[in-house]
């Protein structure tokens, strides 16, 4: 598989681990060969992170960098057992990919049934795209109630790399993932690898994400990251409706 793109990166406006720029993301995403990138920086409810403001500048920023397209939207947290994310729903309706994660700031993890209730509202309020890093050995979670609900709404599953690393913070994330990734292909529910790279540095490697993919004989038609026009037109998708207010159904 030929890697176009990468679905999850942070800048400085993150606030933490990185004073690179999106012009930084972007050079290094042109020297790896990407033709798409995502920019997700952290969304308010994080510590540090950028303001309300700073998502709305985003519509004035130009869509190409360095030879690369870019996306910008935003890793917004959930916050509360409803589901809704740390990000104003108005300013969720302008982004072009939403990522929904878990943080332990934000929220402090639960019992299974409740880190899945929480994702599981995220994802059936139709405004996320992709369920970032659902590997996190701090979260125990109902896989396979998540995946089904992906399955309904369209929604995209992460492989993060950040996850994967040895030494990862998110403990044995690779566990997780491998039972993920079989949910994946029993459901149809596409896999998007993202780097969740803080800065420059690891833009577009996904060495140990696609590793996972041929150990578990994952099938690549359900692998967004070589075709950035498929990737593309289901974010179209779902920014429609975001903007009309009301969730996406799968067919
Ligand atoms: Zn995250
Ligand atoms: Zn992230």
């Amino acid at each position: 598989m030929k890697i176009l793109l990468d679905t999850h990166t942070h800048t400085i406006a993150s606030g933490h681990w990185t004073k690179d720029t999106v012009t930084d993301l972007a050079k290094a995403a042109a020297r790896r060969g990407l033709e798409l990138l995502a920019v997700t920086d952290h969304s308010p409810s994080v510590p540090g992170a950028a303001t309300e403001n700073y998502f709305r500048a985003l519509r004035h920023t130009p869509r190409n960098r360095c030879g690369v397209q870019l996306l910008f939207g935003v890793e917004a947290d959930v916050v509360n057992a409803h589901g809704k994310l740390g990000l104003s729903d108005a300013l969720l309706a302008e982004m072009e990919i939403v990522i929904v994660s878990q943080h332990p700031p934000c929220f402090p993890p639960a019992s299974a049934e409740e880190n899945t209730a929480a994702l599981l509202a995220a994802v059936r309020s139709g405004r996320v795209d992709i369920v970032g890093h659902p590997d996190d050995e701090k979260y125990p979670l109902h896989a396979e109630e998540l995946v089904r609900a992906c399955a309904e709404h369209g929604t995209m599953i992460e492989m993060n790399e950040a996850s994967l690393r040895p030494g990862g913070y998110r403990g044995n994330a690779k566990a997780r993932d491998a039972e993920l990734l079989a949910l994946c292909r029993r459901h149809d529910v596409y896999v998007a690898l993202g780097s969740d790279s803080h800065g420059a540095a690891h833009v577009g490697e996904f060495t140990f994400g696609t590793a996972l993919l041929r150990e578990t004989g994952f099938p690549a038609e359900l692998v967004v990251n070589d075709r950035p026009e498929l990737f593309q037109s289901i974010l179209l998708a779902h920014a429609a409706r975001r903007r009309a207010g009301c969730p996406f159904e799968k067919n």
